[in-house]
């Protein structure tokens, strides 16, 4: 019998009201207590003298009872016991509350490990209700869980200890041994033994990294077989190749790495029972548009239509009049689609998609709404995809019979984070730039600087350039106070330093038709200086700009940052980034310190994942990955193994179907069963 079908009740003081609670945890077999990892350590080996100890903090000290102890009544009947510590830098008190026993644990003379919170008050420092244990017998390192109102952390220790007992003298390895000595991975038992109650910090570690190792294993393995799952069969059906008497029509050379995506994209479309399910990434300025306006020819000249899905109005109004451009002088009819048009133009709109009037039709979240009807769609396309959910992307292919589908992404992601997220998609990386582009410089500079900046700022308009200064960042929550900054903010320097210069606003509580103004009046260089919020951050595309200034940048994650500064240097001009803090921590030199250091897209996420951690690639899990017990992904390098090791058994077993493998898909069903519904 499986230790996740024992109930938590079997566990020696875990009867059912306390049971409850370890539920609310999540927690309702012995096997769910055993992975259920902690989520810190106490170090009782790592202890402090007094004399180093500050205010507000928590410490290990090992001191001796220095004092008898003195236990008064105060008010509600409640005891409250006090005596001295000390140790040889100096001393501290302590203070428990109603704890009868205290007096025959604690006893003058000897020496103990206390841990807690220090504070200072005028009678010194001091540390309430501690937890101890004798420095003699001390573990070293003890488990810190997660817990909730009723359960202290004790309890958890006592039941993670017991559940732990009761695992059987062998038990068998869901890793093959080959990977278990490739990868040096230490033995299951010896893992969960040591995730729990390790000896010493390696222990822990070792414990810990096979255990990640086997979660992303895990994860990587679902995600292929999922992506190797026969597709439904397309109706779409594209036999000729048209890209090329496309592309000839350019008015540039398209680079190799956009000539390489156009053909993985027409491949996928060709000849083949299942729909094309690719990604195209490339860092911004890397010409995705272009390609994509490629394969909508393609799709058109074959007898379909194809949509283009952007995030913003912006965009997706930029896109049609650069799409409008390059099919001027061919049959084909171009749609947009987007909220803000009136109740009557949508309908008109929709009533000529739904007849199959119109080939191509560009539009925001108003193309996944029920009243738009393709006739019949076959190429179903999302710009910046990772502004749109899972669920979303889904819902613009169902607008067709298994049409194809492309995915564009200009947030770089590390290759390895990638392919586990986009397991379910083919991949094509841009990874050049078109021919002509110099390097945006970028300046990290403190606000003493800003005067400087702003001077510069004026040279550049002087010169004839433009310039871009994103305002201060607000708070999330507060309001109509993003607009009243940025106003704020604009009209400071309308009035001060750009006194004499046209100064444009933008941001995102203006009507879609008032910022699409804005952007116009900024394209034709009405508007020499653009202030704008973050709104500006996705592709829009202005070539004569050539200075980004971003205020309060110590608060962007740096891939926000990357994509802001890919506004600029898009043109023939020699364009400069200016990020403007007064932070001065160790943490913000660094973070962007990396901007001004690399304008490689892919090495500033790998970076951002490595110092800000993932939270910014899964905040809100969009990406519709199943939740994790202890893996994360700014471990690159368990992570790359991983795939690695996913690699090689599915090629020594593919589908997994060998008997040796059946508890790796075991926990690979386990894993995914948490997030059926937007896995499709
Ligand atoms: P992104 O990949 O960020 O969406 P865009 O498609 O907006 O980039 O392209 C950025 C700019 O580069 C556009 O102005 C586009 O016209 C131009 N461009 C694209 N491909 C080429 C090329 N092969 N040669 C020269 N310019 C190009
Ligand atoms: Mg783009």
């Amino acid at each position: 019998m499986s230790l996740y079908e024992i109930p938590i009740t079997k566990l020696s003081g875990i009867g059912e009201k306390r049971a409850s609670l370890f539920r609310k945890l999540g927690i309702d077999t012995v096997g769910d207590m055993i992975t259920c990892y902690p989520r810190a350590y106490d170090n009782w080996a790592e202890t402090t003298p007094i004399a180093e100890l500050t205010d507000g903090e928590r410490y290990v000290v090992r001191a001796r009872v220095s004092t008898p102890l003195n236990n008064t009544r105060i008010s509600g009947g409640r005891m409250m016991a006090k005596l001295s510590v000390s140790d040889d830098s100096g001393y501290m008190n302590l203070v428990f509350f109603n704890n009868k026993y205290i007096s025959s644990m604690l006893h003058y003379g000897e020496e103990y490990c206390f841990m807690g919170r220090v504070t200072r008050d005028r009678y010194g420092l001091q540390m309430v209700s501690p937890e101890f244990t004798s420095a003699s017998t001390a573990d070293a390192i003890t488990p810190v869980y997660n817990l909730t109102a009723g359960l202290t952390n004790r309890m958890m220790i006592k039941a993670a200890k017991d559940a732990l007992a009761m695992l059987p003298e062998v038990i068998k390895d869901p890793l093959p041994y080959d990977i278990l000595r490739r990868y040096e991975l230490c033995p299951l038992s010896y893992a969960l033994n040591n995730i729990h109650f390790p000896p010493d910090l390696q222990a822990m570690e070792r414990a810990r990294r096979r255990l990640i190792f086997e979660e992303l294993l895990t994860l990587n393995l679902g995600m292929r077989l999922m992506k190797s799952r026969s597709y439904e069969e397309t109706a779409v059906h594209m036999t000729t190749d048209y890209t090329g008497e496309f592309i000839k029509t350019l008015p540039f050379e398209l680079t190799g790495a956009q000539k390489r995506a156009v053909i993985d994209c027409v491949c996928d479309m060709r000849n083949k029972p299942s729909p094309m399910n690719r990604l195209i990434q490339g860092d911004v300025g890397s010409g995705k548009t272009a390609v994509c306006a490629a394969v909508c020819y393609h799709t058109v000249k074959n007898g379909y239509q194809a949509a283009f899905m952007a995030p913003t109005e912006i965009l997706a109004q930029q896109h049609f009049e650069t799409f409008s451009r390059m099919f001027d002088g061919t049959d084909i009819r171009i749609e947009l689609l987007t909220g803000s048009m009136t109740a009557s133009e949508k309908r008109k709109t929709r009533e000529r998609i739904e007849n199959g009037e119109s080939d191509i039709v560009i539009g925001t979240h108003a193309l996944l709404s029920e009243s738009t009807v393709f006739h019949n769609l076959g190429c179903a396309i999302t710009d910046e995809q990772h502004r749109f959910g899972v669920a979303q992307r889904a819902k613009l292919a169902s607008k067709g019979e298994h049409p194809h589908v492309l995915v564009l992404s200009a947030t770089p992601i590390p290759r390895t984070l990638g392919l586990i997220i986009y397991g379910d998609l083919d991949i094509t990386i841009i990874d050049e730039l078109p021919p002509g582009r110099t390097e945006v410089e970028t300046f990290y500079i403190h606000e003493d600087k800003r005067d400087r900046a702003l001077g510069f700022i004026k040279k550049q308009v002087d010169e004839g350039r433009q310039a871009y200064i994103v305002c201060p960042l607000v708070e999330e929550g507060e309001g109509d106070t993003e607009l009243q900054s940025a106003n704020d903010y604009a009209a400071e320097l309308m009035l001060g330093a750009f006194r004499d210069y046209p100064v444009g606003i933008l941001h995102g509580k203006m009507k879609a038709k008032e910022k699409e103004a804005v952007m116009a009046r900024f394209a034709e260089n009405e508007i020499a200086i653009l202030v704008a919020t973050t709104v500006v951050e996705v592709g829009v595309d202005v070539k004569n700009a050539t200075v980004m200034m971003i205020e309060n940048a110590e608060r962007f994650g740096l891939s926000t940052l990357h994509q802001l500064r890919g506004r600029v240097g898009r043109g023939r001009y020699k364009s400069y980034c200016i990020l403007v803090s007064d932070n001065r921590g160790e943490n913000t030199e660094q973070r962007l310190g990396v901007m001004c250091r690399t304008n490689n897209g892919f090495e500033i996420a790998d970076m951002d994942l490595k110092l800000r951690g993932p939270g910014d690639f899964f905040g809100n899990r969009q990406h519709g990955l199943p939740q994790l017990a202890i893996a994360d992904f700014s471990d690159t390098e368990t992570l790359a193994q991983s795939q690695e090791a996913a690699e090689y058994l599915l090629k020594v077993s593919p589908d997994l179907s060998d008997d040796a493998m059946r508890p790796l898909r075991a926990k690979i069903r386990q894993l995914f069963s948490t997030t059926e519904n937007t896995m499709n």
